[in-house]
């Protein structure tokens, strides 16, 4: 039995005071919800905040990147190590902003899977196809291409420290969100493509869905079987709707 993992993805949003009152609110209306382990991927600047806050709560932390090396000349560049000591437990690798936006291919999003999992934290690894990739047929390609990518660099064992977020990029932000069943089908094709190099990882691996997840999908959405928690981008930036995902888990 997979436990939902519900991770709220903040992006590059809020204010200090802002990030503040939505810990504290996501902090106080958390305590009944048990079913789904719940964690909120800030930007760097409010992890120490974060860190703080929740200590000695269930609500995980998490970052949205980290650094391809472990430490030097890389200005700008924050590295696993540096996410470990603010108490970081999740880091979102590859998502489609990076790979769109700041060109992260996927030998590059397998380098900082490693960095993470080797600083004793969790990646949540980013896949997904865009509308045109999917119109023309090549969505199972490009999911595969994805994952096949950090098999071929890291290893199948490498599954067994991860999770994953299948995150169609045409329904993040854009508020069309995939069907169950699109989601489901798209789950279960990257189980299958884990299952094939080893059965019991596969079994294993949470797969998160994001892209519009919001409170009024989530229950249908989490209600499949392949789909094991959401990566929760708009919606994780208002407490109560965070919370109402978190409960439908
Ligand atoms: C995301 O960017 O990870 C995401 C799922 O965003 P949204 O929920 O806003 O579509």
């Amino acid at each position: 039995m997979r436990q939902p993992l519900i991770a709220g993805n903040w992006k590059m949003n809020g204010t200090r005071a802002g990030a503040e009152s939505l810990i504290r609110g996501v902090l106080a209306g958390s305590s009944g919800i048990s079913k789904s382990e719940i964690a909120v991927c800030v930007p760097f600047v409010f992890l120490e905040l974060g860190q703080r806050l929740l200590a000695g709560s269930a609500i995980r932390l998490g970052a949205q990147n980290v650094c391809t090396e472990t430490g030097g000349a890389y200005t700008g560049e924050i590295s696993a190590g540096m996410l470990n000591e603010f108490g970081c437990r999740y880091v979102i690798c590859g998502h489609s902003e990076r790979r769109e936006y700041y060109g992260e291919t996927d030998a590059i999003v397998a380098r900082k899977l490693a960095m993470v999992t080797s600083a004793g934290m969790t990646p949540i690894l980013c896949v997904g196809e865009t509308l045109e990739q999917r119109e023309q047929g090549f969505m199972e390609p490009v999911i595969a291409g994805q994952i096949d990518a950090i098999i071929e660099a890291n290893g199948i064992e490498s599954f067994g420290r991860i999770e994953i977020a299948y995150e169609p990029v045409w329904a993040i932000g854009t508020g069309k969100t995939a069907t169950p069943e699109q989601a489901q089908d798209v789950h279960a094709f990257i189980r299958r493509r884990i299952a094939a190099h080893d059965a019991a990882i596969a079994e294993k691996v949470r797969i998160l869905y994001g892209g519009s997840m919001k409170p009024s999908n989530a229950a249908e959405l989490l209600a499949m079987p392949d789909i094991d928690g959401g990566l929760i981008g708009g919606a994780s930036l208002v407490a109560e709707d965070f919370l109402a995902i978190c409960q439908a888990g």
